[in-house]
């Protein structure tokens, strides 16, 4: 059996139809950037996020950096973030020429942990950046909190947690900005790039709204500089579609996780399951798991045909281009242990049952092999 990591053609298939429509309604319309396919989406994500405003623009990405910018973060300023995340979280923050400075994670969750948030804080730091990896959110009441009594910014990268939920409150909109990538392997991904910000914040939202036209306030008045970085009326239009499924999607997904934890609790002693902390509702964006012998479970579930990742393989400190905002050794102790720990196993809306098995029958095969070495 050949078991990908990605499924996005099952994904697609049953609405193949109302994809190419929309598409044509765009076409037939002329409204290619912007407008009110855009505007549409727009107003649905805020809805469904519980937030105000929606910007939409082209990347999580540029929905990171052009939060920081609408923050007026730049160089001489720091921001607070996690060395365990993808490289476009520290690269918007480095973009803005700002200083990135890196806590460490929980042990259980992966995630920031605010007991660190102290140690880290300087009288240049602007902001945090929390990233919800892999679909769970951070302790968000506990940032928001340390935030509120220091005047910092918080900046939600949202990326992998579409729909997720802390105390009910859905990811993106506890933070001054949320963001979000709707890169196609997201839990909501369009037909190539798009991103997005929410906020409550009307001003932060017209200054995002004119950061990603030129700087412009009206038509040809540009009262600031900005760059282009709009989204496209296709992306909106599909997104717009997909966003009324990711409820249902991101429940299939939970119940893909439910059945790894039955199915693996058994497993070798030296693999450990991904926990979710109490008061989060986890969409699974990556079903994430520990393994003390990790490179050689990777190769042994390759050969048996399921292809798995890493995230990510190394933390941002550890890249070549980042070296320099490495924190003093020893700080990031959680982290770097991860990195040679952590594998995703294939976690997507439309794994099969029997796809499923045989992946955990594997590990198991796995397990009793690696104990007899
Ligand atoms: C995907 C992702 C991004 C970047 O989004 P793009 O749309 O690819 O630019 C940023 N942060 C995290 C955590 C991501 O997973």
């Amino acid at each position: 059996m050949n078991v990908p990591y990605q499924n996005l053609e099952r994904l697609h298939q049953p609405d193949q139809a109302a994809f190419e429509a929309a598409i044509q309604r765009v076409i037939s319309s002329g409204d290619f950037t912007g407008g009110r396919f855009v505007q549409s989406f727009e107003d649905s994500f805020a809805n469904y996020c519980g937030s105000r405003h929606c910007i939409g623009v082209g990347s999580g990405t540029e929905a990171l950096w052009l939060a920081l910018l609408a923050c007026g973060i730049g160089p001489g300023d720091e921001v607070i973030t996690v060395a365990n995340t993808y490289v476009a979280t520290v690269e918007a923050i480095v973009q803005t020429g700002a200083k990135p400075v890196f806590v460490d994670i929980e042990e259980d969750s992966h995630l920031l942990d605010a007991s660190k948030l102290r140690a880290a804080l300087s009288e240049r730091t602007k902001a945090i950046i929390p990233v919800h990896l892999y679909g769970q959110m951070a302790r968000m009441e506990l940032i928001s909190a340390f935030a509120k009594a220091h005047q910092l910014r918080v900046i939600e990268d949202a990326s992998q947690a579409h729909g997720a939920t802390r105390l009910s409150r859905k990811a993106g909109s506890w933070g001054d900005l949320g963001c979000f990538s709707f890169y196609p392997t997201k839990n909501l991904g369009a037909f190539g790039d798009a991103g997005a910000i929410v906020t409550n914040d009307l001003e932060l939202a017209d200054r995002l709204r004119s950061l990603r036209e030129h700087g412009q306030s009206t038509k040809n008045q540009h009262h600031r500089f900005g760059w282009n970085c709009r989204m496209d009326s296709i992306q909106a239009a599909i997104l717009e579609l997909k966003l009324t499924q990711l409820d249902r999607w991101n429940s299939l997904r939970h119940e893909v996780a439910l059945r790894y934890q039955e199915q693996l609790i058994p497993a070798h002693p030296t693999i450990e399951l991904p926990i979710t902390l109490a008061e989060n509702e986890h969409t699974y964006h990556a079903f994430v798991l520990r393994s003390t012998n990790r490179d050689l479970l990777k190769s042994q579930l390759s050969e048996a045909g399921i292809q798995t990742l890493i995230h990510y393989p190394r933390a941002i400190h550890q890249q070549e281009a980042y070296r320099h905002f490495a924190p003093t050794a020893g700080t990031l102790p959680v982290t770097e242990q991860l990195v040679s720990e952590i594998l995703s196993l294939p976690c997507h809306p439309h794994l099969t049952r029997d796809e499923q098995t045989y992946i955990t029958n594997t590990i198991h095969d796995a397990s009793i092999q690696q104990l007899a070495a």
